[in-house]
């Protein structure tokens, strides 16, 4: 019998059906590519909350309105970090609200994807050769995040990092105080990103590719003095032993983004 084979077979020809790119919004981020320094001044309306360059994600764009500018004028851009078995779900259904309730029920966001990349959010993956050469060049890791837009008055609560780090720096843009926003979500618990009156918007998935574990990476140097640990997707999905990226970062070994 090949009834299992049918059933995943439709559920493949639904997500395709479902997820629409748009790629001519496509960008890579950082010099040399899309790229500033600061608060992004393009006289576009994001709200009350400036837009820092995502420096080393390509983003890949999804298709959800034909009119971007008119739905998201005044809308602000944050990430929510994903793990992969759940990323696509997510995209398909929506955002489900968190269990883990430090500042509250509702969806947990932040305006920083460095605070996001973290592998506690966002699960790193090793790329197995074979693939590596079909799809990603010679990059070795993959992360992604969901890039959204929030309208401003739905964050109900801008909140501390939860992440053990208040004596370090996560992102020398955005305070570690402010670094978590939760987004308040009316009697049901499941943010339908098809609704056309959803408060927050799946508009992007964003992918860092690089040639070794990002844990090297200078933008992840917070980590070790955060809370890091080896459980696996449970918890920190590091996708290598913490004790062999310890060894990795303490002789140097460097780590480069790959721009596929
Ligand atoms: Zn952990």
């Amino acid at each position: 019998m090949f009834l299992g084979d049918i059933v995943s077979f439709k559920k493949q020809q639904k997500f395709r059906d479902e997820i629409s790119l748009h790629p001519q919004w496509n960008r890579i981020y950082d010099e040399g590519h899309s790229y500033w320094n600061g608060a992004l001044q393009d006289n576009r309306d994001r709200g009350n909350h400036a837009y820092f360059c995502p420096i080393g994600w390509k983003r890949h764009s999804l298709h959800v309105t034909d009119n971007f500018d008119g739905k998201f004028k005044g809308w602000c851009v944050c990430y929510h970090g994903t793990k992969f078995a759940y990323g696509l779900s997510i995209l398909l259904s929506g955002l489900k609200s968190a269990n883990a309730i430090e500042h509250g029920s509702g969806i947990y966001v932040s305006p920083s994807i460095i605070y996001v990349a973290h592998p506690r959010y966002s699960e790193i993956k090793r790329i197995e050769s074979s693939d590596q050469e079909k799809f990603f060049k010679k990059g070795q890791y993959i992360q992604f995040v969901l890039q959204c837009r929030v309208h401003p008055d739905s964050i109900k609560t801008i909140a501390h990092e939860t992440l053990d780090a208040s004596k370090t720096t996560i992102d020398s843009n955005i305070n570690n105080d402010v670094i978590e926003w939760v987004i308040g979500i009316k009697n049901n618990d499941i943010i339908d990103f098809n609704d056309p009156n959803a408060p927050i918007v799946c508009t992007g998935l964003m992918i860092r590719v690089t040639d070794n574990h990002p844990g090297l990476l200078a933008e992840s140097q917070w980590w070790y003095e955060s809370h890091l640990c080896n459980r696996g997707t449970d918890c920190c999905a590091l996708g290598i032993d913490l004790e062999e990226l310890k060894k990795q970062k303490e002789e140097n070994k460097e780590c480069n983004i790959i721009h596929a």
